[in-house]
């Protein structure tokens, strides 16, 4: 007789992915037998050592828990449904204080405390989390917002950045009178006006390999809001070092992406991305833009994933990929698979501590080659103009970008990054060649590129020309 058993995604990563097996068995505990011969990995969590039924499982025969039938001497009939469900399905432990509710957080979460599946207990649940949100930025503003909101008791940011004006078109934590603070100042300030009776723990630092470990260590939840490489692979590998949740969201132009990557019950961020893309290959926001509401719509998603995670209720996004195009508006979801040759949380991990992950992202390039990178300040170039020198100033960067501001009156033409290798004839050997892109990353690739192709006279723009606006001509627009 076939019975289908129905895999908790938390589960899944023992069962090769699948959300259910069928087996053919009579009783419930002869399937479950089954189930854990052919996947043995299954078996510490189901059972303990002298072979009971873990006491945090439980089992349905279709809508029925099985302890108000017979147990595990249940029968099981054909086209039976048998549904594991382990509390371990999203139920974190918090490992804060399980504090009571004062008389103004009862009022406060009372749209919470009505419905059954947070309640009070739930509420208390989200006022022992600590969750830790890896940046301040465009996701990290909707997440803040809604977590402190919410009630998660204990939110730690990670940020070192200050509050510019090109961050207001989506980073909604911040108003223009906050430009120039740190945005953890200004974030901890606004956040704690939001809710009193929450605790903001600020960690006003780069995140880097010698402190991710300590950093996380005390949080249930980890939440990647960053928009770079070397801190996702980091953030990656420190949550399946440490054996935390870390909830994934990332935003590019008009497409976004969420999924929960835990590595104890799916797949972990290497599962899916082994490797980075070439330095380049993908812009980041700063260089390919970003859709102000876009952070909005994907960082509300990871605080509702992480809200979840806490509560233990709903299916978590585990071994899902939730793709957003907000451009056709649709949604669409894969299905991730843990990937036993992982080099994080594969059977035979090969990441046993954290590396350095921007030269592991390819962003650092070997020390001699970066000090033989010649570079002119914009100081330099001034001078340098304003005593008539001919030189010539080659802007790396898209159109639509010249079209916000550019140094043509200064004779700067445009060849974009990715043309330039079919225009590198077009660039004259016999005379000085400055390039420039807006803060000078993509004009340091390109000036690599000239230098191996045999031009000699080249140097890269100290700072781009953001640096251009922010010293010699004040007038022009800065983005
Ligand atoms: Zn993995």
């Amino acid at each position: 007789m076939s019975t289908t058993i129905r895999i908790p995604t938390p589960l899944r990563g023992f069962v090769e992915g699948q959300g259910e097996v069928a087996v053919q068995a009579e009783t419930v505990g002869a399937a479950l037998a089954q189930l854990v011969s052919a996947f043995p990995q299954l078996r510490r969590h189901l059972y303990t050592e002298d072979g009971q039924l873990r006491s945090f499982v439980n089992l349905y025969v279709n809508e029925e828990d099985v302890r108000y039938l017979a147990g595990v001497a249940t029968p099981v009939n054909e086209g039976d449904t048998l549904t594991i469900v382990p509390s371990i399905a999203g139920g974190l432990a918090a490992s804060g204080e399980a504090a009571e509710l004062s008389q103004e957080e009862l009022a406060r979460y009372s749209r919470h405390l009505i419905m059954p599946e947070v309640g009070i207990e739930g509420q208390k649940k989200l006022k022992a989390a600590r969750v830790l949100l890896i940046g301040a930025g465009g996701l990290g503003s909707p997440l803040g917002l809604y977590l402190a909101a919410a009630g998660i008791g204990t939110i730690g940011v990670v940020d070192d950045d200050v509050v510019d004006a090109t961050n207001l078109q989506r980073q909604v934590l911040y108003g223009t009178s906050d430009l120039g603070r740190p945005k953890l100042e200004a974030a901890s300030e606004r956040l704690r006006d939001v809710n009193p009776h929450i605790v903001i723990v600020p960690h006003p630092v780069r995140l880097t390999s010698a402190n991710a470990l300590e950093i996380f260590q005390p949080y249930d939840v980890i939440v990647d809001g960053t928009d770079n490489f070397p801190t996702r692979y980091l953030v990656n590998d420190a949550c399946v070092l440490l054996g935390k949740p870390n909830v994934y969201g990332s935003i590019f132009r008009f497409e976004g992406q969420v999924s929960v990557f835990y590595a104890k019950a799916g797949p972990c961020y290497r599962c899916l991305f082994r490797e980075p893309p070439p330095p380049g290959l993908v812009p980041s926001c700063a260089e390919g833009g970003v859709l102000g509401v876009l952070p909005g719509i994907v960082g509300s998603l990871q605080a509702l994933e992480t809200i979840k995670l806490v509560l233990g209720e709903g299916e978590p996004l585990i071994g899902r990929l939730l793709l957003f195009d907000a451009l056709a508006l649709r949604w669409r979801e894969l299905r991730l698979r843990k990937n036993p040759e992982c080099p994080a949380c594969g059977e035979k991990p090969s990441i046993t501590g954290l590396i350095d992950y921007e030269e592991f992202c390819g962003l650092r390039r070997p020390a001699a080659a970066l000090d033989a990178l010649p570079e002119l300040t914009v100081h330099e170039l001034k001078a340098r103009l304003d005593s008539g020198d001919r030189l010539v100033i080659i802007d790396v960067r898209e159109p639509f970008e010249w079209e916000i501001v550019n140094l043509e009156a200064q004779g700067a033409r445009l060849i974009p990054l990715g043309q330039l290798s079919d225009h590198l004839d077009d660039v004259p050997r016999d005379r000085d060649v400055v390039v420039h892109c807006r803060t000078g990353g993509r004009s340091a690739r390109a000036v690599r590129q000239l230098l191996d192709a045999g031009h000699e006279r080249v140097w890269n723009l100290t700072g781009g020309i953001r640096a251009w606006v922010e010293q010699i001509d004040p007038s022009l627009p800065l983005y």
